[in-house]
């Protein structure tokens, strides 16, 4: 493979019932830097119907060039047709670096892409970095997140990598900005896997995601008990926030699994974390060690969570917890 074919970086751009999704204007963000590094143009890729509207929205976050892959086929997502058609951008535009977002249409159609066009795929990165040979450098958790592995594809365009929600930042939305909009003509072969769209049905979500929360009242096994979450949630409404857990305290049915923060469950970055019962496992910390402040209340004052907390209190957190509160309140 000649890969000095290969140049640009090219975002895959998720829209669901034609909302773009937050992962990838993130994306845009960390495509824009790596394509400014590297001195490429970087290109938003967004297969859908009727979404021509959403360009000036895309450059705004970063985008050169916007390609819109319009087709009816292509408003609801099936892995069949938009493999094809991203197999097909890929395949024109050559760029040397493609990213997807890890969520579930992500997860499906990188590796679909990436055995079609011959190339590798890094899945799940935590980080992307270039090289000083100007390899894109991708990491993410291995070994049951015990180590941070950073893969290289040196032989082989693109270099294709699916990327977390929530681990890389947006840019600051810019309307001044100007790119090209272009539409790719799309005809798309006969669905080999008949796959067909009967109805949607509405998931009853959270009504706010902990990964847009400033504040979090964090709570592990520690708390003991679905009751005595009571505690985190009088603190959180008191402050703001909003109550997440460890994967401890979701195998254990005290809070949704939309609600777990680490490595299989949400990246978050508030500006305050409280960590109360949670011991600091490297798979818990990976999704929270960006957070500005940290405050971890735990009895053992040997706990891993005091190596990351600024801020740590070593005690019961059902006598600790209740007193925070009322000095809050007294404010
Ligand atoms: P524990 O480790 O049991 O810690 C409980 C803590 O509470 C202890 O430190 C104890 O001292 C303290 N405590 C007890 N009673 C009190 C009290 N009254 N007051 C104050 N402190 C008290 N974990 C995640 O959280 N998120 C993930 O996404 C995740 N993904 C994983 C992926 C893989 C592949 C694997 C192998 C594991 C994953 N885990 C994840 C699990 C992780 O390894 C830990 O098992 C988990 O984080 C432990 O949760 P915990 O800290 O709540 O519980």
């Amino acid at each position: 493979m000649d890969i000095s074919n290969y140049k640009g970086v090219l975002v895959f751009v998720e829209q669901r019932r034609g909302e773009i999704q937050n992962v990838s204007l993130e994306l845009l963000g960390k495509g824009r830097k790596i394509a400014d590094e590297l001195g490429v143009s970087l290109i938003a890729a967004i297969p859908g119907y009727k979404i021509n509207n959403s360009s000036n929205l895309l450059v705004a976050y970063g985008a050169d060039k916007v390609v819109i892959m319009d087709h009816e086929d292509l408003e609801t997502y099936t892995t069949e047709p938009y493999t094809q058609v991203m197999t097909e951008i890929i395949e024109r535009e050559k760029p040397e670096v493609v990213l997807f977002g890890a969520t579930s249409i992500g997860r499906d159609l990188a590796p679909r892409v990436s055995a079609r066009l011959g190339t590798g795929l890094t899945a799940d990165c935590t980080s992307l970095d270039i090289s000083e040979d100007r390899l894109l450098m991708m990491t993410r958790p291995a070994f049951g997140g015990n180590i941070m592995a950073t893969i290289v594809c040196p032989d082989h365009r693109p270099q294709m990598s699916t990327v977390r929600p929530g681990v890389m930042t947006k840019m600051e939305r810019d309307p001044s900005r100007t790119g090209d909009v272009v539409q790719m003509p799309v005809s798309l072969e006969k669905n080999p896997m008949c796959v067909e769209v009967l109805k949607f049905e509405q998931v009853m979500e959270a009504k706010q995601d902990i990964q847009d929360a400033k504040i979090l009242v964090s709570g592990g096994r520690g708390i003991g008990s679905k009751e005595n979450f009571e505690v985190l949630y009088d603190l959180s409404d008191t402050i703001g926030g909003m109550v997440s857990a460890s994967r401890a305290a979701v195998d254990s049915g005290w809070l949704d699994p939309s609600h777990q923060v680490g490595q299989t469950g949400k990246t978050v970055r508030p500006d305050l974390y409280f960590a109360c019962g949670i011991s600091g496992a490297i798979q818990h910390v990976a999704g929270m060690e960006e957070a500005e402040l940290i405050i971890a209340i735990n009895k053992d004052k040997g706990s891993k969570i005091f190596e990351v907390a600024d801020l740590g209190v070593v005690g019961d957190v059902h006598k600790i917890l209740p007193l925070v509160t009322e000095e809050i309140k007294k404010i």
